[in-house]
């Protein structure tokens, strides 16, 4: 989609116009200035000259008044025949008629010797400049000289003038006119491309999240027929942060490029996807005929990118999750439909991601308890509200326990217990995961610290690791400081790892498992079975055990696929030189099945609930006592 604001192709007209009507403005004021000055200059140098002129006739003629010679006096002004702006002369030794006169044609006129003009000494008129000297002897008037000039060489000048700084003005114009319109193209283009990097995610070259929010107001208040209504699809990368973490930041671009590009060729002309987030894409998608077309384009969206990615020769798996909502739920407004989209989002993450929901208004009430939950875990620690339970791994090869899981218990003084299969997720989500999982840590090893000092040192203790915690890169560091804090060997210790965690991020997983090994650690992958890992990765991950999950273990005996699923496991398992544990293990013939199976170990209800730290070493002794 191109992003094109007409707002800023308007400015830059409006700035250009306005630069050159200022310029058109400002030449013609120097030129009007330059033609006055021209003018002032001109006629002054004009009454200079015939200033000149009259003196001269004024001084030789002195001779001819005092002797009354009027044949001599024409003679003296006949002398201004060469000058060809002098239109007449005339000598006066009386005011009226003239004593001798001098006229170059038959229309020019004779300047009167007014004594307005004898005191002036000259006179402009509208087309000629009268001048008058008086001629003295020894001192006293004896006549007076008057001269007419037409003003006609002069306007000529000035007219000549004028039309040059005419055409001076004319050709700054439209030089001025030319750069102006070479500046406002520049500009425009330069607004242009500001406009479109404003509105434009630089590595999908989709419309971003400040184009998102534009497009999408204007989208709903197009939707006006009550038939039509708008959808929004929103999208997050279930596990991009892991691949940008492995891969780095430059092949994360190249993923995200690649994956707007595959999802984008998908869809209408008239959708609109944009890039709003790191890993967040949204889909503006226009619905007619009261049609819902989120749901099939969240199904299309699934199942492109079930296919790997290719970048630099590594197939890169991509899942989303994905929430969509309708403008046609309550006239919704853009807040409202981006909030829905998003409950309904986050409702996707939490039942296990790579797939999608359609916002239901029941969704509002379990964001607001989510919250509600954010808010409580984040002084769950301060208020001492968080314990740990332990669960017994019981050896079937020996019958006895050799491990306890350790599990969170939380006691909200707000909300009351509440279930980690509720507050994992929302600690997750909300990067409190980090926090919570090293108390977890840390108080686990003092427990086993504190069992060490009864006696009871037989077993090891397993923590479990969520995704977040396992992106820190200090994790093991931080493991291996509790340890030593506690004073405990790394030996008593297990970590498990969900299976569906250790694809998300391989290659960097294999190096946090490697340095957890070689500190003595063992490492288990928890709920084995519902992560798709592949044989491969499998051989290469440092672990020592499987832990099948739960749902295999449900329906045993009798379902037939169950027990196929978990005999492949356990040759699996011990193929790779790894032990079996079974989980959620709550009946005789469950544990009958994994006996004739060979599993090496169970956890579950059968063998006991998890249960607070101070009736492990009860639950030990009980269980001694009944063998
Ligand atoms: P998980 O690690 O797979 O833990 C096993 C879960 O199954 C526990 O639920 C346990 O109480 C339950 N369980 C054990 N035996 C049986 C059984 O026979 N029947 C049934 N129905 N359930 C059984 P819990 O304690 O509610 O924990 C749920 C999940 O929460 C855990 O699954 C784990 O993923 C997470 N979790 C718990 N504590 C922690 C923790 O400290 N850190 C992290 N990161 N996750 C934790
Ligand atoms: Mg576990
Ligand atoms: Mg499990």
């Amino acid at each position: 989609m191109q992003n094109k604001d007409p707002l800023a192709g308007r400015l830059s007209e409006k700035s250009a116009s306005s630069a050159l009507y200022v310029l058109c403005i400002a030449l013609f004021c120097a030129a009007v200035l330059l033609v006055s000055f021209q003018f002032l200059s001109l006629r002054q140098s004009f009454l200079e000259d015939l200033k000149v002129q009259i003196r001269i006739v004024s001084t030789n003629s002195i001779a001819a008044i005092a002797f009354r010679d009027a044949k001599a006096s024409e003679e003296i002004l006949r002398a201004m025949q060469v000058s060809s702006s002098v239109d007449s002369a005339a000598i006066y030794t009386e005011p009226g008629m003239p004593f001798a006169f001098y006229v170059r044609g038959k229309d020019s006129t004779i300047a009167a010797a007014t004594t307005e003009l004898k005191n002036a000494g000259y006179q402009f008129q509208l087309r000629h400049l009268d001048l008058a000297e008086t001629v003295n002897l020894n001192g006293k008037p004896i006549g007076l000289v008057t001269l007419r000039a037409s003003l006609d060489i002069l306007y000529m000048r000035l007219a000549t003038y004028a039309l040059i700084t005419a055409c001076v003005f004319l050709a700054s114009f439209g030089i001025g006119y030319l750069l102006v319109g070479r500046m406002r193209r520049r500009v425009a283009d330069a607004e242009a491309h500001l406009t479109y990097l404003a509105h434009t995610d630089a590595i999908t070259e989709l419309p971003n999240r400040h184009a998102f929010n534009k497009i999408l107001s204007q989208a709903l208040l197009d939707v006006r027929q009550p038939e039509n209504h708008l959808e929004l699809i929103l999208l997050d990368l279930d596990n991009f942060k892991s691949v940008n973490d492995s891969l780095g930041h430059l092949k994360g671009d190249q993923l995200l490029k690649a994956v707007g590009e595959r999802l984008s060729s998908g869809l209408r002309d008239t959708d609109i996807m944009c890039r709003i987030g790191g890993d967040e894409f949204a889909i503006i998608v226009g619905s007619r005929n009261k049609q819902h077309r989120g749901r099939p384009i969240a199904q299309k969206i699934i199942r492109a990118l079930a296919a790997p990615f290719t970048i630099d020769d590594h197939d890169v798996f991509v899942t989303a999750s994905i929430g969509t909502s309708s403008s046609a739920d309550d006239k919704l407004d853009i807040m409202a439909l981006t909030r829905n989209a998003d409950i309904a989002m986050y409702e996707a993450k939490a039942k296990g991601k790579n797939t999608f929901e359609v916002f239901k208004p029941e969704m509002n009430h379990l964001a607001q308890k989510r919250l509600s939950i954010e808010n409580n875990l984040r002084k769950a620690i301060a208020n001492d509200e968080l314990t740990l339970h332990y669960q017994p791994k019981l050896n079937l090869h020996h019958n006895r326990v050799t491990g306890f899981e350790a599990l969170l218990r939380w006691n909200s003084e707000e909300l009351g217990e509440v279930s980690p299969v509720e507050f994992i997720p929302v600690a997750e989500e909300s990067g409190l995961i980090n926090e919570i999982g090293m108390w977890v840590i840390r108080k686990a090893c003092e427990q086993i610290a504190i069992w060490e000092r009864q006696n009871l040192a037989d077993f090891k203790v397993s923590v479990n690791l969520s995704p977040r915690q396992t992106r820190n890169l200090l994790l093991a560091t931080d493991i291996l400081q509790a340890m030593h804090t506690a004073k405990i060997d790394p030996g008593r210790m297990e970590i498990e790892i969900t299976e569906t965690q250790l694809m998300e991020n391989i290659d960097s997983n294999i190096e946090l498992l490697a340095q957890l090994r070689s500190y003595g650690l063992r490492l288990s992958i928890d709920d084995f079975g519902t992560g798709y890992s592949s044989m491969a990765y499998l051989k290469r991950f440092p672990i020592n055990e499987l832990k099948i999950d739960r749902a295999f273990v449900r329906d045993i005996p009798g379902s037939g696929e169950d027990e196929a699923i978990i005999t492949s496991i356990i040759a699996l398992g011990h193929g790779l030189g790894l032990t079996v544990i079974a989980e959620g293990v709550e009946t005789k013939q469950q544990l009958a099945f994994l006996r004739s199976v060979n599993c090496d170990s169970i956890q579950g209800y059968y063998v006991a609930k998890p249960m607070p730290a101070d009736e492990v070493a009860h639950f030990l002794a009980s269980l001694e006592h009944n063998q």
